[in-house]
């Protein structure tokens, strides 16, 4: 094991971004025309990379594998982004965002890349804004904000419950600003199969053609990937169903380090699974613990009498209901981070207070904002001693005004009311902390390859805060890799055009072409669902919430077992030169399960229990955690970058060793 360089500037952390900025290369305005960069992914992270470099100058390809950049998974994004604008004055600031992040991620962040993070996020906002973004606003027309899990202060702008699809509204319509002046060269419908290496620099891609099958060489001077997170490594998650891990997972295999994969957040308030046959899981927003409180029936016969129909939710006095947030965490109540409300509400389900028929559910409670938001409404009215119906109604509206989106998305799929019953939730597979390890500059181990978005290890630890996600992937398109890239592109300004007819390009795309016969020619008995499925149980079962060494070890040779059997018997229907969904698949599941495996053999290094994990060796009996690193517990405190050996089990770990800056860091505890 060796340990690794993050390249993090020296000096005290509020300088090092601005310090560094005035220290690296630069490449100048007429030098950039000369230089192809590649950025794969057109979501919120590439659509912002790929928008800002060709607005500075560079000629830019773009991939995507959709049939548009407004389709990237981003869309999905419902609660917020966060920024450190403080316009609650409610005592926000840099620090407190980045104190937050890293003390939300169990201290397992890169301190300096989360500052730099918290110190350009006010800037993300201006940004969209300007791109005309339609942030929430207050009556007086300033920017609203609200709450998210983990935090004690209003930092979270939102559009409704689509600020996913509002910001990349924004990014697309900067890109296109680009794609119509021919600084950007946008390949939709177009998959990036593998990255290309000349003299060990990342020098392009080899990408498939979706509708026509073509197998396609290009070059660049740099490759950014953007590719989204791995969370449909389990098969069930809310990811959109085509997120996938190929394009880490490629550069991976081919030397870039892939960092911290068995770290997922497992978001809280999600839809419950309802059986066999699903393949999708649906969040409701964060936001909604702003306004909602969660519980579980106090006593055993009510949770009896609730899951055989002898009882609603609503029947029950609030005496006979245990808040069980609110109980343990006074201070946070239902706005603890996600990843200790999703184990709160696990312990609950285990100890059998779920509400539902498979026992996995707990309630999320509108009736008293209802009941508070229509008091003040009618008061605002000037309606004097309303009677209970009038402010349930006014009440209602005020509820539906916030979040009416994701009430009919409920409805539409429990069939159940959520303004009269309570909504029920249970954690789910959301995001993926873990990804390409990547230095200061957002630089992988492979020279000239970047990685940007929920695609790197980003700045989130084992955890990722509410609303982070969407502030981590803008900072790095639109305000971290515009000026890093620079730093490693000021030597390429002689280079000129890169051939795509050389030996490594030729290699690479024979080697496509060699796997994609492979899976059509198998010819076996089995979809790849099927294989996807399997790996999902095991990956949810063995390497999910909780997890012990002994589940870890088997499921490292179940994971095995399955990628064997899909190798000999998978069926691929369709032929390679046509739109096949189903081969587009196959190549997805091949790697998730390769990566499947990392993931189960970082999970068995990582010893703790942390983020949204148990280490069941680790628990202690009361329910509480030990090993959730503490400032000084420096064992913990460290990134697991892998390195690919031929196959995942023989992967190899480099440490980087996690520095604490002397910016004094409260205690841990969310009480
Ligand atoms: C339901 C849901 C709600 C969420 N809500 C919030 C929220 O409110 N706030 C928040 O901060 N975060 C939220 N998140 C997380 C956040 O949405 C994501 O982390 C973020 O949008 C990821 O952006 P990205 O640009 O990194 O990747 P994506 O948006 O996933 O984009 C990936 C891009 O890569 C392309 N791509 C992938 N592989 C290839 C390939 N091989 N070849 C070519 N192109 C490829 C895709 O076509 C796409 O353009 C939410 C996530 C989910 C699932």
């Amino acid at each position: 094991m060796s340990k690794l360089d993050s390249k993090t500037p020296k000096g005290p952390i509020k300088d090092q971004w601005t310090k560094h900025k005035n220290e690296i290369n630069l490449v100048n305005p007429a030098n950039k025309r000369h230089i192809d960069i590649i950025v794969v992914g057109t979501g919120l992270a590439g659509g912002a990379a790929a928008a800002s470099l060709a607005e500075m100058g560079y000629k830019v390809k773009a991939f995507a594998y959709q049939d548009s950049p407004r389709r990237a998974h981003s869309i999905a994004a419902q609660g917020g982004i966060n920024a450190a604008k403080n316009y609650q004055n409610d005592g926000d600031s840099t620090y407190r965002l980045f104190y937050d992040t890293v003390k939300g991620g169990d201290y397992r962040a890169r301190e300096s890349n989360v500052y730099r993070l918290a110190e350009v996020s006010a800037n993300i906002i201006d940004q969209c804004v300007a791109q005309g973004v339609p942030f929430a606003r207050e009556y007086g027309g300033l920017l609203d904000n609200r709450s998210f899990g983990g935090v004690l202060v209003s930092r979270t702008f939102y559009a409704k419950g689509q600020t996913g699809q509002q910001l990349l509204l924004g990014a697309y319509s900067a890109m296109n600003r680009q794609i119509g002046k021919g600084k950007i060269t946008m390949y939709n419908r177009h998959e990036m199969m593998d990255i290309v290496k000349v003299d060990g620099k990342a020098r392009g891609i080899i990408a498939r053609n979706m509708i026509t099958g073509e197998i396609e060489k290009h070059s660049a001077h740099a490759v950014v990937i953007a590719s989204g997170g791995y969370g449909n490594v389990f098969f069930l998650s809310t990811n959109a169903m085509g997120s996938n891990a190929s394009a880490a997972w490629k550069i991976h295999k081919k030397g870039a380090y892939f960092a911290n994969p068995c770290y997922t957040q497992i978001h809280p308030t999600c839809v419950p699974r309802a059986g066999d046959f699903q393949s999708k899981l649906t969040l409701m927003s964060e936001s909604l613990r702003n306004d909602g409180r969660i519980w579980v029936p106090k006593n055993m016969e009510d949770v009896m009498a609730i899951r055989e129909g002898r009882k609603k939710p609503t029947d029950l006095s609030e005496d006979k209901r245990d808040y069980y947030l609110e109980r343990r965490y006074p201070a946070f109540g239902n706005l603890v981070p996600r990843d200790v409300a999703s184990r709160a509400a696990k312990e609950r389900c285990d100890a059998g207070y779920g509400v539902n028929a498979t026992g996995e559910a707990v309630y999320l409670d509108f009736k008293a904002a209802i009941n508070r938001y229509g008091n003040e409404k009618a008061h605002v009215l000037g309606i004097h001693n309303p009677n209970d119906a009038k402010i349930l109604e006014l009440g209602e509206g005020v509820i539906e005004e916030k979040y009416g989106n994701l009430f009919q998305m409920y409805e539409k799929i429990i069939d159940e009311n959520p303004y009269k019953t309570p909504m029920m939730i249970y954690p789910a597979v959301h995001y993926t902390m873990g990804g390409i390890w990547c230095d200061y500059n957002l630089m992988t181990t492979i020279p000239g390859c970047y990685a940007a978005g929920e695609a790197n290890f980003s700045d989130h630890g084992a955890n990722r805060l509410g609303a982070s996600a969407l502030m981590q992937g803008l900072a790095d398109g639109y305000f971290v890799l515009p000026y890093t890239i620079g730093d490693y592109l000021a030597d390429d300004i002689r280079t000129g055009p890169i051939p795509t007819d050389s030996p490594e390009f030729n290699a690479a795309a024979k080697e496509v072409t060699d796997q994609l016969e492979k899976l059509i020619n198998i010819k076996g008995t089995k979809s790849v669902d099927s294989f996807h499925k399997r790996l999902g149980e095991v990956m949810w079962n063995k390497v999910g919430m909780s997890r012990n060494a002994q589940g870890l070890t088997e499921a490292m040779d179940e994971i095995k077992q399955i990628r064997e059997e899909f190798w000999k018997d998978v069926r691929v229907p369709g032929g390679m030169n046509e739109l096949n969904p189903e081969l587009e698949k196959a190549t997805r599941v091949a790697d998730f399960l390769e990566l499947g495996e990392l993931f189960a053999k970082d999970a068995l290094a990582r010893e703790e229990s942390c983020g949204g994990h148990f280490r069941e060796e680790s628990v202690e009996l009361d329910g509480e955690q030990k090993g959730e690193a503490k400032r000084n517990d420096k064992d913990f405190a460290y990134v697991a970058a892998w390195e690919y050996k031929g196959n995942p089990r023989e992967a190899v770990m480099h440490k980087e060793e996690l520095e604490f800056n002397d910016i004094e860091l409260k205690q841990r505890s969310y009480k």
